[in-house]
Parts: C-alpha cells; structure tokens; sequence
C-alpha cells in the first residue's frame, strides 16, 4: 500500500483520536479534519466544503495548491532539493536577488520558520549594537511591544506579555523591555543609548488584529534614526500583501532596517522564512555567527519564487486592498448587535463580538456553515482568506457571518 493509500483510510473521527492520543497537546483544533485543499476551499473527509478564513493564519496567501507554485515544485523535484549551505545553488542565489527586489533591502538571511527569522534578527540587532553603534559587551537591549506575537522560542516567549505563553519556561533571556503597543511617548522614554533595536508588529494580528494610531510608524521611523536604533518590523503574518500593500510598513514612511519574512513567503506548501535588511546590519555576520540546515534550500527557494512571481502577476496586493475593503465594510454595515467592532486592511480583518457573546456557539455556526475562522485573543475572529479570493466570494463570507450572528445574539436577551 502506499503511503496515500494508507492516508485516505483513516476516518476523519479516527483522525482526531490519533492526533489527540499521539500529539502533545499544544493546540486545540476545531473539530474538523481536513483531507484537501484548493483555492480558497477546504474539505473534510465527508465532502463537506469550508471557506479557509484563517488562511492558514496568512501563510496560504497564494489560495491552496496554487498550479503556477505546484508546477514550479514539481519541476524542481526533478532537479536537487536539499544540499546545506556547504555549498553555492543557483536557486538560492535567485531567491536572494529577487527577495531583495521585493522587499527594497540589501541583503538577506535565509531560514525556514518565523520564529527563526524573529531570533535571527535579534542576533543580527545585538552584534551590530556591539560591533556598530558601540554599546558595551553584554549591555544591549531591544525594545518590544506589550501584547506582542513573535513566536514560541525561550527567548521569543520571554518578552511575551501573554502569562501563558511564559508560565513554567523560564527562565527567560535577558535584554528585552515591553512598552504600550502604539504609544510613540513610552518608546522616547524607553530608548536609552543602550538600545540597539525596537522590534514591532506593524498590526498585532495574534494580539486581537490591533492597529496603533495613524502616524505611529511613520514616527517611530524618524525616532529610530534620530537615536540609532534599528527598527525591526516583524511582516510575518502582515506581510507579502496581505493588509492590501506588499508590506504592512509600506502603509506610511516607515522603512524599516530589517523585516522579518515567514509564513506566506513558503507559498501555502511549506516554510520558508528570511531576514531582508539593509546592508550596515546584515554585514555582521561572518562565516559561523549563525545558520541553519534547511535554510535557503533550493526547494523552499523555488516556491518562494514562484509565490512572489504570482503575488505580481495575479496582483494579488489590488485584491487584498479592494476585497479587504469590501469585506471590512460589509461586515461593518451589517450593524449587528452581537457586533463590537470591526477592524481590519487589506485581507486582515478582525471581527470583535461584544461580551456575553457565546463565541464558543459562534464558532460552532461558523463550521456549519462552512466558514473557517478561529478566535484570536480578545473575542476577535480572525478573516484572513488567500488573497486570490473574487467578490462573489467575500459576499459569500458576509451573508454566512451574518446568519451565524443571528444565530448566537438571543442569547444576550
Ligand atoms: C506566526 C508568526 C510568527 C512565528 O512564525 P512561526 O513560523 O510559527 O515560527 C512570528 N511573528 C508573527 C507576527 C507571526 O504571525
């Protein structure tokens, strides 16, 4: 038997017992198995279709076996997939050139998952500290903000601010300050000459889909110049045209000294995540600073390509502006009273309940409805669909959430 034959007799409720029995159980699915994916639908084993509003939390931004990405995998398969970075490949070498183009940055720092990217940066911020700006050994700090996501690694979950994330793992990484999300006057007071970096989210999409006050990044790009401290924006999940830009920075003047890349860059099919920065910082490291075995392999490099080449092609960035418009504003007119607030740009939108809203019933009429979308914190349900979704689509979305709503408000009677 092969492998997909094995695959396809197990039951969606055998599925679930497995995972449970076999995985730690550091997630809790909804209670849905998925058997295949295509566009911007999913299937479960019993044939019943879903709408993918979470998107693979952003990373299926291309819609799910994109052809023009699958087409590009299957060529490479053919070719060499793996060789480590003992060696020079053509493929990473395009990759690199191309991502730079795509970002306006100098040079690049190939990994494969976000939370990777996230402490590369951190390490690239500190030694250019040290080595740069001259701040003494072991003095360097790094500036984040209060309801951050940046991923799962001891010194990531460090300077959460979220007690869960942190609770039983330390101890922590020292060198790391929180500050209010937003509150350009809590940085000034907080920048010290000590300090070598201000990491941020442009949007806190794990945080709830949380935008700081127009004019915040714009302004903390000219604070960050003005005291030499590199700005870091983390375009992990905002990233790659998903908020309705190419980057989410992109929305004012705010360059940043490096981005960190993830999710979507892997094209939906596997993880491919890079530092992109300007060459004063990137130029740091010398052979034996840093690395990783599955970094820049020539297979992630070639669906990163070919996910770029796509997102220009299609434009996926004037659909993710166009229909993220029309969702937020759908949503918004519906008016509803189990409604707190809808906010959102681009294909990021974030749909608040008012409290005392079952969202745990809500969740349950989303998937019978065939819609996709899981809490973030905050009683925020996430709509981040793949950005080659068409309007039918987005009016779809809006006339399920409507009857979903309605069928969760009495109970606030
Ligand atoms: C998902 C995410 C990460 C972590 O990425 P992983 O690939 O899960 O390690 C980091 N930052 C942001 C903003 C994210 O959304």
């Amino acid at each position: 038997m092969t492998i997909r034959e094995k695959i396809q007799q197990i039951t969606d409720a055998q599925a679930m017992e497995m995972t449970e029995k076999y995985c730690t159980h550091n997630y809790h699915p909804l209670p849905v198995n998925l058997v295949r994916g295509e566009g911007i639908y999913v299937y479960d084993g019993a044939g019943k279709q879903y709408i993918d509003c979470i998107g693979s939390y952003s990373a299926v931004a291309n819609g799910h076996l994109s052809k023009f990405i699958i087409d590009a995998l299957k060529e490479q398969l053919d070719v060499v997939t793996l060789t480590s970075r003992a060696v020079y490949t053509s493929e990473l070498a395009l990759f690199l050139k191309t991502l730079c183009e795509f970002t306006d940055m100098d040079m690049i720092c190939p990994m494969n998952t976000g939370a990777e990217a996230v402490e590369t940066a951190l390490k690239l911020a500190r030694k250019w500290a040290y080595t740069v700006k001259g701040v003494p050994e072991d003095q360097a700090e790094i500036l984040v903000g209060e309801e951050n996501f940046h991923g799962r690694t001891i010194t990531i979950v460090g300077f959460s601010t979220e007690a869960q994330y942190k609770k039983n793992f330390g101890p922590f990484t020292p060198g790391f300050k929180a500050i209010p999300f937003g509150d350009i006057e809590a940085i000034k007071n907080a920048i010290t000459p000590n300090t070598a970096a201000i990491l941020l989210e442009p949007i806190q999409a794990e945080g709830g889909i949380l935008f700081p006050p127009d004019g915040y990044m714009a302004e903390l790009r000219k604070l960050c110049t003005e005291n030499k401290v590199l700005l870091i924006w983390d375009e992990i999940q905002t990233g790659f045209c998903r908020t309705g830009k190419r980057f989410a920075w992109q929305h004012e003047d705010a360059k940043p000294d490096m981005i960190c890349l993830g999710k979507a860059l892997g094209g939906g099919v596997f993880p491919v995540s890079a530092v992109a920065g300007v060459k004063e910082v990137m130029e740091v490291f010398v052979p034996g600073d840093h690395g990783s075995t599955f970094g820049g392999n020539p297979l992630g490099c070639v669906v990163a390509l070919a996910a770029m080449q796509e997102m220009i092609d299609k434009d996926l960035e004037g659909n993710s502006h166009r229909l993220g418009r029309k969702l937020k504003e759908g949503l918004q007119a519906l008016n509803h009273f189990a409604v707190e607030e809808v906010r959102g740009r681009g294909l990021l939108v974030g749909l608040e309940v008012r409290e005392g809203i079952d969202t745990h019933k809500l969740s349950e009429e989303f998937l019978k409805l065939g819609v996709l979308t899981k809490e973030t914190r905050s009683r925020t349900f996430r709509f981040a669909p793949p950005l080659v979704i068409d309007e039918a689509m987005i009016d779809e979305i809006i006339a399920r959430v409507t009857t979903a709503l309605n069928a969760v408000a009495p109970v606030l009677a």
